[in-house]
């Protein structure tokens, strides 16, 4: 029999085959012994729910037995048979087992009880076999494969933009160089400068902070396109929703404005938590529960009404609220907190860039939905985004969700040469090293739109982690690249 001939604690749990003799394979959770027999809790990761093998102490020697603690990886040949106890439908009662990897109890970190998440972050590397952050990363994983499911469908190509790139055209936060120069002794120009000519790009390169520029030239071609990857920000952002290595979906249309642009992202979001819905159940249940443990814990005043699920349909089932940058001045500068000042910055005049307490007064407080918020100032949005009529805001779209604040930036772009250029010229964007971007408008320019998912922020919203560190496996944040 081939190593690998092993059976996922998924599949027994689908089809309960009683009465066949299987291979498991997994690490032990917990274990419970008396004199006549063991209880082993058993975990693969396939699913949230450990199985149960039931251990003999007359058939597996007792040194085997010993060495079945908390962490442990074993290989369990035996039988399917129909439970005695409560909690399972059934259960395997073990012939032999191997140690495949034994997990000193001294030593092993992980234990048998609740641990902090801050505790678990300082050890990443074994928090994935913890229920909680195997629940996560399954969820995680389903959206990330809905995401690719839900383009696909519609016809949407997905392309792969450069990693590396010679531009921080967005202006989108600071950047992360990219060079092979000796850093210590760089190679100086006459005005004693860095030589970036000599460096391998001979340029000045960093890591991409968005794939829009790119996915914008590919929409001009494909019509309907979508990236996702990796996006770098060396901003130095100590907050619950800022890494600086996340994931960003973006998808980029030709033939789409400002409001099929909306329709599409609210009805791409509907999708995603809908898949988790259906596809998540198990895991979803347990991220509930755990919230609920959490809330318990809180002042009556702060715990949240709905449960996970119940917020998660609630957004699926019910239409976002749409309104302008002018509209939502208007709401907050008449709300309680800014009359009252409890605002960090009040709002006192049209212009003011919205910070987080007030997106999150829109959509907790006034609203309690997703918002959308469109038509921004100008002077607040970057430099791509289309001008409307009035002369004073673009075609700017943020989506604002509960516990979230912006989840989705986006907009119709600035098809128009003229305006395009008169505005980077505006802001001192060098039009010249945008040659290639600003092609797209020379030749066979078209009405298009699109928007950036933070994914990482997607599965917070799904799984209801409070920190985005503990929705990606290795996080990537000021001071910490250590896993
Ligand atoms: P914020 O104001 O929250 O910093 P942003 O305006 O810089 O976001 P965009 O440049 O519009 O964000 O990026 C598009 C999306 O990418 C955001 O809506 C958000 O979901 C996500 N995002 C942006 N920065 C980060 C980050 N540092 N970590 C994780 N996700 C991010
Ligand atoms: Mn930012």
């Amino acid at each position: 029999m081939a190593f690998n001939k092993r059976i996922k604690i998924k599949t027994i749990l689908d089809q309960h085959p009683i009465g066949s003799e299987i291979t498991l394979m997994g690490w032990v959770r917990t274990k419970r012994s008396n004199k006549n027999v063991s209880f082993i809790a058993l975990n693969d990761g396939s699913i949230i729910t450990n199985y149960q093998v039931v251990a003999d102490p007359n058939l597996i020697a007792e040194d085997i037995l010993k060495k079945c603690t908390t962490g442990a990886c074993l290989k369990i040949t035996g039988t399917v048979v129909e439970s005695q106890g409560a909690g399972q439908a059934s259960e395997l009662h073990a012939k032999s087992i191997e140690v495949l990897g034994e997990a000193d109890p001294e030593k092993y970190p992980l234990q048998p009880k609740k641990h902090s998440l801050e505790f678990l972050r300082e050890i990443a590397h074994l928090r994935m076999r913890t229920n909680t952050f195997g629940a996560v990363f399954r969820v995680r994983h389903a959206l990330a494969f809905a995401v690719h499911q839900y383009f696909n469908d519609k016809g949407f190509f997905y392309i792969h933009t450069p990693i590396i790139t010679a531009s921080d055209a967005e202006g989108a936060g600071e950047t992360f160089k990219v060079t092979t120069l000796d850093i210590a002794n760089p190679p100086r120009t006459e005005e004693g400068s860095v030589d970036f000519k000599q460096d391998f790009f001979e340029r000045e390169a960093n890591l991409t902070v968005s794939g829009q520029l790119e996915g914008e030239l590919a929409a001009l071609a494909l019509s309907e396109i979508y990236t996702f990857g990796p996006t770098f920000r060396a901003e130095n952002s100590n907050t619950t929703r800022h890494l600086a290595e996340f994931w960003m979906i973006e998808p980029e249309m030709a033939f789409y404005d400002a409001e099929d642009n909306a329709d599409l992202a609210e009805d791409f979001l509907k999708y995603l938590i809908n898949y988790a819905l259906k596809n998540c159940k198990e895991d979803l249940q347990f991220l509930e529960n755990r919230l609920l443990d959490e809330e318990k814990s809180k002042p009556a005043d702060q715990r949240s009404e709905m449960g996970l699920m119940d917020k998660l349909k609630f957004v699926a089932e019910n239409e976002f609220v749409r309104i302008t940058y002018t509209e939502a001045i208007e709401i907050l500068k008449r709300s309680k907190p800014n009359q009252k000042k409890k605002f960090q910055f009040l709002i006192e005049a049209w212009g003011a860039d919205l910070q987080s307490e007030h997106e999150r007064f829109l959509v907790e407080k006034h609203f309690k939905k997703p918002v959308i918020l469109t038509d921004y100032p100008k002077e607040i949005k970057s430099f791509y985004m289309r001008q409307n009529e009035d002369g004073k805001t673009v075609a700017a779209m943020d989506i604002l969700f509960p516990g979230i604040g912006e989840i989705v930036g986006g907009s119709q772009r600035e098809e128009r040469m003229d305006l395009l250029v008169s505005r980077m010229e505006e802001l001192g964007i060098p039009t010249d090293e945008m040659w290639w971007f600003l092609d797209t408008r020379r030749f066979g320019s078209t009405p298009h739109s699109g928007f950036g998912l933070g994914f990482e922020r997607m599965v917070q919203f799904v799984t209801g982690m409070g920190n985005i560190r503990d929705v990606i496996a290795f996080p990537r944040t000021p001071g910490n690249a250590e896993f």
